[in-house]
């Protein structure tokens, strides 16, 4: 059967190697991931997340090509770079847009304190109800995690938080993979790519991503334009091509400096 890749019709790994060898002779060429799932495989504690050793070469051999390098995380800033260990004159964005690398953090003002203090009391009640849940804090959200608790306390944690706290004026909902965050701040990864695309007067833009969230990513990029979107993993998704694992994302990197040397070398 052959599709035209579309919303929902992502199309295969191959064709994702293809549109990133296009991509590499633009000039100024931003590469933007996101960490978790995309850079790292998902890891049951979040701390042990680790960007796989290939992908780390990739981005460091982009980055000496001259391409801009992003990591754009739901993650706080703090703990992204824990995790990531960026490499210098890397960028980097934490929670979802809301610290930019490059601010001053998160400075809230008295009533997006207070709602957060409150988020906070509400989301330590519901976890100490459901063994294997857990609650992190960040600078302006607070997360449920359910991907260590039993299927029924993951799901009831799940239903409480989101027919609860998600519902007061001024909480902003994000959902992903066996997680639900509540911030009190808006902001979202299709904001973040805009302002790293304007830092870096990138022409085109490669973002790839494998969560709910990365759609607004993808949603701001612009295909007849030259950017390319690629999707991790299943689900629906605006990306115009798709990849399996954070493996595939590797290889495809490893692609795209391959063809950026072959352009240099050509
Ligand atoms: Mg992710």
């Amino acid at each position: 059967m052959t599709s035209t890749p579309g919303p929902h019709t992502a199309s295969h790994a191959h064709d994702a190697r293809q549109a990133v060898a296009a991509v590499a002779p633009r000039e100024p060429l931003l590469v933007a991931l996101d960490f978790d799932g995309v850079c790292a495989p998902l890891v049951d504690d979040p701390a042990d997340s680790r960007m796989l050793p290939g992908t780390r070469r990739a981005l460091q051999g982009l980055a000496a090509a001259g391409v801009h390098v992003a990591l754009v995380s739901g993650r706080g800033l703090a703990s992204l770079r824990e995790v990531a260990r960026p490499e210098p004159g890397w960028l980097l964005v934490g929670g979802h847009g809301a610290e930019p690398g490059d601010g001053d953090g998160v400075v809230l003002g008295g009533e997006a304190q207070e709602l957060l203090d409150r988020l906070a009391r509400e989301l330590g009640s519901v976890v100490e109800e459901h063994p294997g849940a857990a609650v992190e804090h960040k600078p302006s959200s607070v997360v449920l995690h359910v991907r260590r608790a039993p299927g029924e306390h993951g799901a009831a944690a799940t239903d409480r938080v989101l027919t609860g706290a998600a519902t007061w004026s001024g909480v902003h909902v994000k959902r992903g993979h066996d997680v639900v965050e509540l911030a009190v701040l808006e902001a979202d990864k299709g904001r973040a790519l805009t302002t790293l695309r304007q830092q870096t007067g990138a022409s085109s833009v490669l973002y790839v991503g494998d969560d709910v969230t990365d759609e607004d990513a993808f949603a701001v990029l612009d295909a007849d334009g030259g950017d390319v979107g690629v999707k991790v993993g299943p689900g629906d998704t605006a990306a115009t091509h798709r990849v399996g694992t954070p493996q595939d994302v590797t290889d495809l990197l490893q692609a795209l400096l391959d063809a950026r040397h072959a352009v240099r070398d050509g």
